[in-house]
């Protein structure tokens, strides 16, 4: 009979075949499947608009007409919509493998509530997370609340491009 594996060897297994698994190579969002060229759907419909967008942009120009604001606008959001995926990549991919320190949970849970309710609780919560939640725990409920932020990140993306390119960012 093989013996069970406790808590903590399932949630590192679960973890480590999630970060394991073939992701979007630009997001590595670990629920969005592969789509094209090893991006996923979203990353690899904004590659599309910026090649659409660059190519009637090119044309206008070659014939000698303006490029209207619109057009530009949403070149430049696409743009950042690029570099947003390829950031929150970056912020969130590597946590999926990492050990959670306490004060990192403390802030998923304080940015989810805040996301969710437009109000600020847990602060300090840090020791509390700490003391209640054994190191692989604390993993774990923090890969819940980042899929949780990451999927509003995604769902938000060309708002959250959008107020950037009009702040100048
Ligand atoms: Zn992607």
């Amino acid at each position: 009979m093989q013996p069970q594996p406790s808590e903590d060897e399932f949630i590192k297994g679960f973890l480590e075949r999630l970060s394991n698994q073939e992701r979007c190579s630009r997001c590595r969002d670990w629920f969005a499947p592969v789509y094209r060229r090893g991006l996923c759907g979203q990353c690899y419909r904004t590659d599309s608009r910026i090649a659409r967008l660059e190519r009637s942009i090119g044309a206008i120009e070659k014939s000698g007409g303006r490029v209207d604001y619109a057009t530009e606008f949403d070149l430049r959001i696409a743009y950042k919509k690029r570099e947003l995926q390829q950031l929150d990549g970056e912020v969130y991919s590597p946590k999926l493998a990492g050990p959670t320190d306490p004060v990192e949970l403390e802030e998923s849970l304080r940015e989810a509530f805040r996301r969710f309710t437009g109000r600020d609780r847990f602060t300090g919560w840090a020791n509390i997370l700490g003391e209640a939640l054994p190191p692989q725990q604390r993993k774990f409920v923090y890969f819940l609340l980042s899929s949780m932020l990451r999927e509003h990140d995604r769902k938000f993306l060309r708002r959250r491009a959008a107020h950037k390119v009009v702040l100048g960012r």
